[in-house]
């Protein structure tokens, strides 16, 4: 045998290896198993700080191969007792886990093995059964995970991974799971004197011995579950709710007037919502971090003391006239309702904000484009496909502005208008957005759609205007 032949045969050799390593290292993870289901049913025992919960998830196998193993990341403080199928026990392991890429994110990682492996395309359902107790995740940095189990305000989230989720201890292998997208039922029991609150709807809730069971239900499909726990109060008005602590009772009247404004004003905008099912807003402490749900926002107490805080509802309100954009969804909804955002401050607020928050934006891109290679190559349009749905909030931002100052407020609203009542409850696509956008403007946009949407064009306007009126006279 020659020495070519040699080499042929072992770079076919190491070929093989290589990919049997691959494959072995694919069998590893999976990421494209998905919960469709969860039915979370929890008691609370603040005596002793403890939660005793069973999760009930139904769990769907997109992969083109079987699997054999589920994995689940649940808190580092809870553990589980038993996991069922079909009411027959499975065997699973539970150990507690540094994130390979996080050192100081530790969590209770449970591979539970399936008795039958689930094979493609379908689904099954799991319980899993655990108990112990919370006490946040500040030892990572994440300051505002302080949730505790503590009768004068508890949070049951899953920035605390207070119910299990599919994924590893790993970021950059959870990162490639699709975004959660199921439908969930929430129970859970609580001394009388204490209100539990969901952003889903409240189903029921009976009082036994002392102890009140809250039963709640998702209203939209949803990619997070948080039960607040507290001496909470309610207002409410034509299916908007506002939760919140007593002593912040004023603020709250601000706040549901707040919430009603900014309905009134996008239905003058965009037209009325079709099926519009409901939208609350649940207090809860400074320093525990808003966060929105597709129905709800949790939102700190300083929005309830001053009235300039809001604006983060500004912007989730505005997601609800957002048209499903077909998968692999842009995301660019999300710098539309960044831009919305600061443009309801200063029509509802009557403060100028629109020029200053620009320019900080425009800030963030130029860095973010200097700082991450991928942005000179994947344009807006491809970042929900990449993972980068971030960067959609600062680009995109920037670029609804420019479109605004385009069309001028009037032939923009009435754009979304036309593209809203044509496809929400369907499938759109950017194509279709602009389709309508010139024919409500009568204007052709092409040139900026493919500088700040399917191209990264808008690059070089960055480097060649330094301000943002200057990037505008290019489309006028
Ligand atoms: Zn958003």
């Amino acid at each position: 045998m020659n020495f070519r032949v040699n080499l042929l045969i072992a770079s076919v050799a190491f070929s093989i290896l290589t990919m049997a390593a691959i494959a072995q290292q694919k069998d590893d993870y999976n990421t494209l198993l998905v919960i469709n289901e969860y039915e979370w049913t929890v008691r609370l025992d603040f005596d002793n700080k403890l939660v005793k919960a069973t999760c009930k998830v139904e769990v769907m196998n997109n992969a083109n191969r079987s699997v054999k193993k589920l994995p689940f990341v649940l808190y580092r403080l809870l553990t589980v007792r038993e996991v069922k199928s079909g009411g027959i026990s499975l065997s699973f392991t539970q150990n507690i886990k540094s994130f390979e890429d996080q050192v100081r994110l530790q969590s209770n990682f449970i591979p539970v093995e399936l008795n039958k492996p689930l094979q493609p395309n379908k689904s099954m359902t799991l319980e899993l059964e655990y108990d112990g107790t919370l006490y946040g995740y500040t030892e990572v940095g994440w300051n505002y995970v302080k949730d505790k189990i503590d009768p004068n305000f508890t949070i049951l989230r899953p920035d605390c991974m207070a119910y299990p989720e599919l994924g590893y201890p790993s970021n950059k292998i959870n990162k490639q799971f699709p975004k959660a997208n199921f439908n969930y039922r929430v129970s859970i029991t609580i001394p009388d004197s204490l209100i539990a609150v969901n952003g889903g709807s409240l189903v029921s809730a009976n009082s036994v011995n002392g102890q009140t069971t809250f039963e709640f239900k998702n209203m939209e499909r949803a990619w997070r579950m948080d039960i607040a726990i507290g001496k909470y109060g309610r207002l409410t008005d034509n299916g908007l709710t506002v939760y919140y602590f007593k002593q912040d009772s004023l603020g709250a009247k601000r706040v549901l007037a707040a919430l009603q404004k900014t309905i009134r004003l996008y239905t003058n905008w965009w037209g009325p919502l079709n099926n519009f099912k409901g939208f609350s807003i649940i207090e809860i402490p400074d320093g525990f971090g808003s966060q929105a749900d597709v129905t709800s926002i949790l939102q700190s107490a300083s929005a309830f003391k001053d009235s300039t805080e809001i604006h983060q509802a500004y912007h989730e309100i505005s997601h609800l006239w957002n048209v499903d954009l077909k998968a692999p969804s842009p995301r660019w909804e999300e710098g539309l309702a960044t831009f919305i955002e600061y443009l309801t401050i200063e029509k509802l607020e009557h403060r100028e904000y629109l020029n200053y928050v620009t320019d900080w934006f425009l800030q963030v891109v130029r860095r973010e484009v200097a700082n991450d290679m991928r942005l000179k190559t994947v344009p807006m349009v491809d970042f929900g496909k990449h993972g980068m749905t971030d960067y959609s909030y600062s680009l995109g931002m920037i670029a609804f502005r420019i479109l605004y100052q385009t069309l001028g407020d009037e032939k923009f609203n009435h754009s979304l208008r036309a593209f809203y009542k044509e496809y929400s409850g369907k499938e759109a696509t950017t194509e279709d957005f602009i389709r309508i956008t010139k024919r409500v403007s009568g204007k052709d946009m092409s040139a900026f759609f493919n500088d700040w949407f399917f191209t990264t064009g808008y690059i070089a306007h960055l480097e060649r205007q330094s301000t943002f009126e200057e990037m505008v006279m290019i489309y006028r």
